[in-house]
């Protein structure tokens, strides 16, 4: 609880639990985030930060001295969750010097050390946006601390966290010290194995591993570490994510018992084996789809040195960030030199080729009846975390599924990839009192997502405005 809104949060949360009131949610149309069709002039009753009845008012009687409160002509969902989220960097270059290193501009040990010191202020976006959930895949060992302290925060989105990821790629400028630091060795079996062990020992909530192509000669060895890092999160009782983006090393991921695979397949179409290994498993895909064009748009603003337009409709983008994103030309001059204007427009021109096959990757998936959660990897270079669930949505939108479905995949199936389904994820009685509400239709258009007017995290109901960093026209 680090910042005023925090405070504020929590005492409007002790208020609520100590006088024991309920709250009556009524006349919106209710979209319950199971698939199930909408309750036109539905019921939410809340009770403790938890919901006690959702359906017709028939159903759903209001009780004595309840706070009513009327929501006609509005919409409500679950609370959204992003299945992919870095607390560790900051939706600008500064938190990836392995991608542009500026030490005179943003020294990086500085921007791991701010967000360490408050993973408050992406907190605050999250539930800005609608956001009630995330799923922290790879980031310093702190970021595991997350989960506890969010679950006793109302103004806090609900956390599961891997904590640092196991690779055979590490990226040196991202290893900080002991204390900050993203990566554990993938240099043998036996150190595979340990890596799992440090993070169960640690209090991570998922083993996550970086599993990029190893070369031809190295692949049968690569391989084996990766399912012996299967077994053992297996054995220690921790989900496998795999950050596998090309068919064959997701397919290896698939034989190691993946939970969830953190990116689309993006070298080829996925194929029937593939598939089969997905659905065996109940594997979660999280297709991610915006993430590649947030660090095309990124570098290509330093080389043009131009600002990025920012697509932060709800004012949920902190000020440090926007100023950051501002000003890209502070780091031309750190530009590898492959990066030049040539490059740039090439990137731009060719930015939506990939997206291509990723989209009809998404669909096979989906024609298939595979588990997919939206998912951001929020963090990254233009990414921002909040806002960039919108347009992942709408990118998924785009890609041929519809919008009842996509709600479905932000919401139950996110709690599904936390492993928190039975918590949150849903508007069921007994489940967390989590939710948002929307002036638009979702289901005519996911875009709607965006007209958000009110979050509800733990029975605590706020004016999105009250939750903005900034009033956005
Ligand atoms: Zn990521």
């Amino acid at each position: 609880m680090k910042n005023p809104f925090h405070l504020l949060v929590y005492c409007a949360a002790l208020l609520a639990q100590s006088s024991g009131a309920q709250t009556y949610l009524q006349g919106a149309t209710i979209i319950d985030g199971t698939g199930a069709a909408g309750i036109e002039n539905g019921v939410v009753i809340v009770e403790n930060g938890k919901l006690s009845c959702v359906g017709s008012s028939q159903q759903c009687p209001v009780p004595a001295d309840a706070e009513v409160i009327e929501l006609q002509g509005s919409f409500i969902t679950p609370g959204l969750v992003d299945a992919h989220v870095h607390f560790g960097q900051t939706g600008w270059l500064d938190g990836r010097p392995d991608g542009i290193s500026a030490p005179a501009v943003y020294p990086y040990a500085a921007t791991a050390k701010a967000a360490k010191d408050n993973p408050g202020r992406w907190q605050q976006s999250y539930l800005c946006s609608g956001i009630t959930a995330v799923f922290d895949v790879g980031g310093p060992f702190w970021t595991t601390q997350l989960r506890d302290e969010a679950e006793n925060d109302p103004g806090s989105a609900h956390v599961r966290a891997a904590g640092p990821l196991i690779s055979w790629a590490g990226r040196e400028q991202l290893q900080l010290d002991d204390e900050v630091f993203s990566f554990l060795p993938m240099g043998s079996v036996e150190e595979s194995v340990e890596g799992v062990a440090k993070l169960k020992q640690q209090g991570a909530q998922a083993v996550k591993v970086w599993y990029l192509a190893p070369s031809a000669d190295q692949r049968e060895v690569m391989d084996q570490r990766m399912l012996a890092i299967g077994e053992a999160a297996k054995q220690a009782g921790l989900p496998l994510l795999v950050h596998a983006t090309s068919l064959r090393e997701a397919k290896v991921a698939l034989r190691a018992g993946a939970h969830m695979l953190v990116h689309s397949v993006s070298d080829q179409p996925v194929d029937q084996e593939f598939i089969n290994l997905l659905l065996a498993n109940n594997t979660v895909y999280a297709p991610t789809l915006v993430v590649g064009s947030g660090w095309v748009r990124a570098l290509a603003s330093v080389v043009l040195q131009a600002a990025p337009p920012v697509d932060d409709p709800n004012g949920c983008v902190d000020q440090n960030t926007i100023d950051k994103i501002a000003q890209p030309e502070l780091l031309h001059e750190y530009l590898p030199a492959a990066l030049n204007n040539a490059w740039a427009y090439r990137r731009l021109e060719n930015e939506g080729r990939e997206l291509v096959l990723m989209e009809q990757n998404l669909m096979a998936v989906f024609a298939a009846g595979g588990l997919i959660a939206t998912a951001t990897d929020a963090g990254n270079p233009m990414t921002l975390h909040g806002p960039s669930i919108y347009t992942e949505m709408e990118a998924m939108q785009r890609a041929g599924l519809s919008a009842d479905d996509i709600i479905v995949m932000t919401t139950r199936n996110g709690a599904q990839a936390m492993l928190d389904d039975d918590r949150f994820g849903t508007l069921q009685a007994g489940k967390a009192a989590d939710l948002v509400v929307l002036k638009q239709d979702p289901r005519e258009d996911i875009s709607a997502f965006r007209s958000l007017s009110h979050v509800m995290r733990a029975g605590i109901l706020h004016n999105q405005s009250e939750l903005a960093y900034r009033r956005v026209d």
